[in-house]
């Protein structure tokens, strides 16, 4: 199935992403681990791609697996940075021979030894977007980032091209995570102001580890509020007091959204099964799980 189709069924969904293992020897544990999260049946699960070709070679497996097992809706990231235009052509190939109808096609963080710039096959996610149109009947998702991508000197700039992504034929965006819905609400009335009109998939990420603080500020640079700040103070040294409390936090949020209209919401499990389960236990009755 389409996650387009899933985002037009009229009522509420939950999506999940997991990552792939980096090396072969983390295969199993990494399968065993994914097939826990899809065994929650999720309405989509989605597998991240590394962007330096780490964990590239295992995204598409994972996906088969979970679609072969559990018969979950997959998403396969793609990212196009420093990659070749056969290197993406042969991921495109795998994906249509394994019926993989969903892509989240992504530039990705610029590696520090990626090659000149003027070598990349794909300068931005928006070439990528067109490309996988060309090749086939793929639904495409994009990311966005409702603090502004830490490439733009502006939001308003960053706005402009995603933008270009829904202009090369984007489905859906997701986003970037945050930890203030209001974050969220301004950025959405800009996107639509801006003529965004595609769907806009929120991104919770659950904070249930302190270690988790410092890729949070280095990946999105999130404002974090002081309700946050406050939990992670009184709990962060606290390994099941912080992931109760994260859990709650991530559920609190996720009820703000649904209870805003936003029907669709994704959440980062990093693989973690009692995470992931328990959010859609607080969630069961309001997304018709019971
Ligand atoms: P783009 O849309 O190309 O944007 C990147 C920057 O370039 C932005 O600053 C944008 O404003 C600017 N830009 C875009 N188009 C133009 C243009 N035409 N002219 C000038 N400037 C332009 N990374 C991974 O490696 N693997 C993953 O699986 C992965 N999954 C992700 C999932 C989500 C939901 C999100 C939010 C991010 C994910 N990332 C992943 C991270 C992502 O790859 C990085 O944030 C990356 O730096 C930008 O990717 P993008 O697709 O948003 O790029």
């Amino acid at each position: 199935m389409k996650v387009s189709q899933i985002l037009a069924n009229g009522r509420q969904s939950l999506s999940f992403e997991i990552f792939p293992p980096k090396k072969e020897s983390a295969f199993e544990s990494i399968k065993e681990a994914t097939e826990k999260v899809a065994s929650l049946n999720p309405d989509y699960m989605s597998v991240t791609y590394g962007a330096g070709g780490g964990r590239s070679r295992f995204t598409v497996d994972v996906a088969v697996n979970l679609m072969e097992k559990y018969g979950t809706t997959m998403v396969a990231h793609l990212t196009c940075v420093s990659s070749t235009k056969e290197q993406i052509d042969e991921q495109i190939s795998r994906m249509k021979e394994t019926g993989i109808e969903n892509i989240l096609a992504l530039r990705g963080d610029i590696p520090a030894d990626a090659p000149a710039r003027e070598d990349w096959s794909f300068q931005h996610a928006s070439e990528l977007v067109r490309y996988i149109r060309s090749q086939g009947d793929f639904c495409v998702g994009g990311a966005c980032y409702p603090e502004g991508h830490p490439e733009s000197e502006h939001i308003m700039l960053d706005i402009a091209n995603m933008k270009k992504k829904q202009d090369a034929g984007l489905d859906y965006f997701v986003t970037q995570m945050f930890f203030d819905n209001n974050v969220l609400y301004n950025y959405l009335f800009k996107m639509r102001e801006s003529g965004i009109t595609i769907p806009v998939i929120p991104g919770i990420m659950p904070f249930t580890k302190k270690s988790q603080l410092k890729s949070i500020r280095d990946l999105s640079g999130s404002f974090l509020p002081q309700r946050f700040i406050q939990m992670v103070d009184r709990f962060g040294d606290d390994p099941k007091s912080m992931k109760q409390a994260g859990i709650a936090y991530a559920t609190d949020q996720i009820i703000d959204l649904y209870a805003n209209a936003i029907d669709h919401v994704h959440v980062y499990t990093m693989n973690d099964y009692e995470v992931a389960g328990a959010i859609l236990r607080n969630l069961s009755h309001i997304i018709g799980r019971d």
